[in-house]
């Protein structure tokens, strides 16, 4: 007769199986005790409960047009979220910019206190789409996927500040913690000047220690603690204005489209190769006469082959993961550009544009804390995503005054086309995830 008992018996006494069985027993229970506190396990149920409220609630501020250049639009946005913040009472106010910028406006939301880190929490009100855009409307694709235009970048990131923060709230867990909620109108298409249009920004990460970025996520399992500077440069050339049939004689020289090609070649042959360092000339424009207008990036060009150019512009960007790397760069050119071909003249502008936010030690503590949390939720590692794929955000206006970590928004795809889509299904997971990470920060 077959019984149990003869095989367990035997099993019992293979030594390497029972170490086995017990190593397995050890690990499945912490796979499935989740290590959270029993306050910790109180948010989660709050989440849980709230999720279908906040996805109606997304889907209500998606469709309100929200373009950067609709300032009644991202206002009314602001309003929703005013409304809410208020509900869960944060100090809330609305800062208008000046009229002239024709940029809306900046949504705060404030609770003070004094204990753990004070936070600065960044989102954006404004999408890229447009009054006029044919893409305005939230839809479900699937029972997971929605299209929605900015519904993942980045107003479901704004939502999992709320919902992660309303889970605190009802548990009674904000009492004497500082955090400043910030979603800024017009971080698509900054207002400029950037000291007016980031100010209220700047000035809250001043009396922060930590900013936390709610940008669309690069990957359930990434987050962004570094990411690169943006800035622009514009090249101009003058050359001698001559009969071709001069060129390259002492008087006449080499002409500016000549001297233009030798500074773009060395600036692809001497400058290029940094680590995260790229530059990129954008559009070009050279002969007797040309016009490029600022504003448009459009322009014009006349020239004759049987002339040697007079002119010749160029504008261009520059991407850079630390002052230092874009000040050498920049220095690099400099060089470049002062060494002239015969009989032409070169000049250099550089504006910057965003600052870099750099892989600092303060960065990466934040994203072990972040991955410590996400392992406690059962929800995997988490690690920093490449800074040379991540494109600017407002996070980098204050990566000089606190530490930082971005990218802890929804997941979705497309985000700026009009496929643009929002993930739902991870976004409870992910509103857990921020919640416990802004929990354990304030009582730290
Ligand atoms: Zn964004």
């Amino acid at each position: 007769m077959f019984t149990f008992k003869q095989p367990i018996l035997q099993l019992l006494k293979m030594k390497k199986y029972y170490f086995y069985c017990i190593i397995f027993v050890i690990i499945s229970s912490t796979l499935s005790a989740q290590n959270l506190s029993n306050t910790e396990k109180k948010i989660i149920t709050s989440i849980e409960n709230n999720n279908a409220e906040a996805i109606s609630f997304l889907k209500e501020v998606v469709n309100i047009n929200s373009g950067t250049m609709n300032p009644k639009g991202v206002k009314r946005v602001g309003m929703v979220f005013k409304e809410a913040f208020d509900e869960i009472d944060f100090n809330t106010s609305w800062i208008e910019m000046p009229k002239d910028m024709n940029r809306s406006g900046h949504l705060f939301a404030e609770t003070s206190g004094n204990k753990g880190k004070k936070l600065l929490l960044i989102g954006h009100l404004d999408t890229v789409f447009e009054a006029d855009s044919p893409f305005q409307e939230f839809k479900m694709v699937n029972d997971s996927i929605a299209h929605a235009p900015g519904g993942n970048d980045m107003k479901g990131g704004d939502v999992i500040v709320l919902y992660a923060l309303k889970a605190l709230h009802e548990n009674g867990l904000l009492n004497d913690a500082q955090i400043i909620v910030a979603y800024t109108g017009d971080e698509e298409s900054t207002g400029k000047p950037l000291s007016i249009s980031r100010k209220d920004l700047v000035n809250a990460a001043k009396r922060s220690d930590i900013a936390l970025g709610f940008e669309n996520s690069t990957g359930f399992n990434y987050a962004t603690v570094a990411r690169r500077g943006s800035s622009g440069w514009k090249l101009e050339v003058t050359g001698k204005r001559a009969h071709s049939s001069g060129i390259f004689n002492e008087r006449v020289g080499a002409g500016a489209i000549f001297e233009m090609s030798r500074i773009l070649n060395d600036f692809y042959t001497k400058v290029k190769g940094e680590e995260y360092l790229t530059f990129n000339p954008g559009v070009l424009l050279g002969g007797t006469f040309t016009d490029l207008d600022a504003m448009t990036s459009k322009g014009n060009a006349f020239g004759k082959s049987n002339v040697v150019a007079q002119t010749a512009v160029v504008k261009g960007g520059l991407r850079f993961i630390s002052e230092e790397q874009k000040e050498n760069a920049r220095a690099k050119m400099r060089e470049i550009i002062a060494n002239n071909l015969p009989q032409t003249s070169a000049k250099i502008t550089f504006t910057d544009s965003y600052p870099a936010m750099g892989p600092t030690e303060g960065n990466k503590n934040l994203l072990n804390i972040l991955n410590t949390v996400s392992l406690d939720l059962n929800q995997g590692e988490v690690h920093a995503y490449d800074p040379g794929k991540r494109g600017a955000a407002d996070t980098s206006f204050v990566a000089e005054y606190v530490d930082c970590l971005d990218g802890l928004g929804t997941m979705g795809s497309g985000a700026h086309t009009p496929k643009e889509t929002v993930n739902l299904k991870t976004f409870e997971a992910l509103t857990k995830r921020a919640a416990i990470l802004i929990y354990r920060l304030i009582n730290q």
